[in-house]
């Protein structure tokens, strides 16, 4: 398998973060990049660095406003005096469907749903490269490849269409997900991160043709707190395709494994051609988020059970923070991953 990764990448490094209004230094850092590849290139797979494919990728599932907004937000804010190294928002609206301000400040606001996603000299190159590594894995699984691992960072799964948020600026899950769509009429995203997938059921939430799954902490006392209820279904026409596991603070292997079944059922009762996972590391028992107790050898079963599935399938890197399990987590999952997976031969037509 090919993991998928410039390092280019790293050039992105955040400075700001807020944890219950304290700062603290920001987690999403480029050595998680090198933890992860490291750990790859053990497993056996062998690394590609993706072509350059401009804005197609990210304007796949990004409206042009924000991509522009991301593109010279922070030229923009250095020709404001006194202000911040990194674009950190400080006003947000109450309401997204009116009037779009012309303002750096402003727009800040509107296009950054927390102050987790710093905005630095070097953000959009990286995020661009780390989408650019979600739509290259997934051209490989549609050129007939039966897996592929993108090992993007900065991670994608809480951006919106238009919205940054929680480390993530380009939704490169989603993105994987839409170049897929290219090969297949039906594409499931099942994300496993510790954090609900806000931006990804956002940007598919009235869409039938991709199947939106999160496995996730309960966010009634976890971030993103306003998103990954149990009653967020869909709407329109993507009423009854978004589904969410809520779990309970601290679960452990038994019984992320059993929502994972829930989670699968529901997957193959949809018939998609082609799977993208979110795959999170931070559901962790050791990750500093600490939102649930998944072990090391839990993630070698949740990546033999999700191979079940037989389906051509890219591994999107979301979250995971540098702690000591973080390489042995994503090797377990490969591992368990690898000896189960076997597309049959009509899949993915
Ligand atoms: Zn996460």
């Amino acid at each position: 398998m090919k993991v998928v990764y410039d390092p280019a990448q790293k050039r992105h490094y955040p400075g700001f973060f807020l944890t219950s209004g304290a700062r603290a230094p920001n987690p999403e850092t480029p050595a998680r990049a090198d933890i992860l590849l490291s750990a790859a290139l053990a497993a056996g797979l062998t690394q590609e660095l993706p072509p350059d494919l401009g804005l197609a990728p990210a304007a796949s599932v990004h409206t042009p406003e924000y991509l522009d907004f991301l593109a010279r937000i922070f030229t923009r804010w250095q020709r404001i005096e006194g202000a911040s190294d990194e674009v950190i928002p400080n006003i947000h609206p109450d309401r997204r469907d009116g009037a779009y301000p012309l303002s750096a400040v402003g727009q800040a606001g509107y296009h950054m749903a927390d102050t987790s996603c710093p905005i630095g000299a070097e953000t959009f190159t990286a995020a661009l490269r780390s989408a650019h590594a979600a739509a290259h894995a997934a051209h490989r699984v549609a050129g007939g490849e039966d897996a592929a691992y993108a090992l993007c960072r900065p991670p994608g799964h809480h951006a919106f269409k238009d919205l940054a948020g929680g480390f993530c600026y380009l939704n490169n899950s989603a993105i994987a997900a839409q170049a897929l769509r290219g090969i297949t009429a039906r594409v499931a995203i099942l994300d496993i991160d510790v954090h609900h997938g806000n931006g990804t059921q956002g940007i598919f939430y009235d869409r039938a043709d991709v199947l939106t799954v999160s496995l996730h902490a309960d966010p009634t006392r976890f971030y993103p707190f306003f998103w990954g209820h149990a009653d967020e279904r869909g709407e329109a026409a993507g009423l009854g395709y978004n589904f969410n596991l809520p779990l309970a603070r601290k679960t452990g292997d038994d019984g992320f494994l059993a929502a994972l079944d829930r989670a699968l059922t529901r997957i193959a009762a949809f018939c998609p051609g082609a799977l993208v996972i979110a795959l999170g590391l931070d559901a962790y028992e050791g990750d500093p988020f600490a939102g649930l107790s998944v072990s090391t050898p839990g993630f070698r079963r949740i990546g033999a059970k999700i191979a079940e599935l037989g389906l051509p399938t890219v591994l999107v890197q979301e979250g995971g923070y540098v702690c000591d399990g973080l390489g042995g987590n994503l090797a377990a999952f490969l591992d368990g991953f690898g000896a189960t997976h076997r597309v049959p031969r009509s899949a993915g037509a």
